[in-house]
């Protein structure tokens, strides 16, 4: 008789770093000076979109009846370069590689591969090209094969390089249903690779069916996943992007010209330096150092 368990999805790892920074982020926009503020309601809002992504990922991942362990936002160094993952996700024969992307409006991918994104935020209509999520995808199987190489005899190496590509797959996951992709001249390659949150699960179940490679058990899986998580760095990366910011709002409050806002500098005169407003004579405030 051949007993049949329910599919386990295991999660390694879960991370409220991108929440922290969330909250860190709504206090210091009341901080903010004005023209600073509307960059960090940007950012505010490009964080609650990706943590809003993020969680349909996780829900189609519990969904998906398969066996697999996932981990949540990890970051790995080779040594000479950092990768932050979005999700790692191992399953019985591939291991995915997932960068999740929350954007609004629609999204080109044209014949050289280039992402370019059009949308609307507090009325203003953008239109901007932003770093291929599949080449940055690319970055982290890279980075993770670099330290795979790393400290291995020549067979290993041998083994790694042959079949490193077979085992590991690439995914960019769009969160937002209402994202339409116009990418009817992006290469084969790259147009794979980019899915919706709601075509995670069949694709999983697809490659894996697909895949030749022999099947691992959950015990595998868990030690496959516990080995990555021995690399997870546990970086600083949102607490430098909030460092940021807040270097660029006090070094603001020295730079302009609380009159006029043009850009305060520093002056000369007989009773030693001060700053003065680079308007002068049109505009003749100045500030003692
Ligand atoms: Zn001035």
């Amino acid at each position: 008789m051949k007993l049949f368990r329910k599919p386990e999805v295991l999660i390694l790892k879960e991370d409220h770093l991108a929440k922290d920074y969330l909250d860190n982020l709504e206090e210091l926009v009341k901080k903010a000076p004005e023209p600073l503020q509307m960059k960090i309601k940007k950012e505010i809002e490009l964080v609650r979109a990706g943590i809003i992504g993020e969680n349909k990922i996780l829900f189609e991942l519990k969904n998906c009846g398969m066996d697999m362990v996932v981990l949540h936002d990890i970051s790995i160094s080779d040594g000479q370069e950092m990768a932050q993952i979005d999700f790692y996700v191992i399953t019985p024969k591939i291991n995915f590689m997932i960068e999740c992307k929350n954007l609004y409006g629609d999204i080109v991918v044209n014949h050289k591969g280039e992402f370019i994104r059009k949308y609307e935020l507090f009325g203003k209509k953008y239109r901007e090209g932003f770093y291929s999520p599949v080449t940055q995808n690319q970055r982290h199987l890279q980075i993770l094969k670099n330290i795979k190489l790393q400290n291995q005899s020549i067979a290993t190496r041998f083994i790694v390089e042959r079949s490193f590509d077979d085992f590991h797959k690439s995914l960019i996951v769009l969160a937002n249903p209402q994202t339409i992709i116009h990418d009817k001249y992006a290469k084969k390659e790259i147009k794979e690779q980019i899915i919706r949150a709601d075509q995670l699960g069949q694709t999983i179940k697809r490659i894996n069916k697909e895949s030749k490679e022999l099947k691992s058990n959950l015990n595998e899986m868990v030690k496959k996943g516990q080995r990555i998580l021995e690399l997870d760095q546990n970086n600083d990366f949102y607490k430098r992007k909030y460092q940021q910011f807040l270097k660029e709002i006090e070094t603001y409050q020295i730079d302009v010209c609380p009159r006029c806002g043009h850009k305060l500098i520093y002056r000369k005169g007989r009773y030693g330096a001060f700053l003065g407003c680079s308007q002068y004579p049109l505009c003749k405030f100045t500030k003692n150092l």
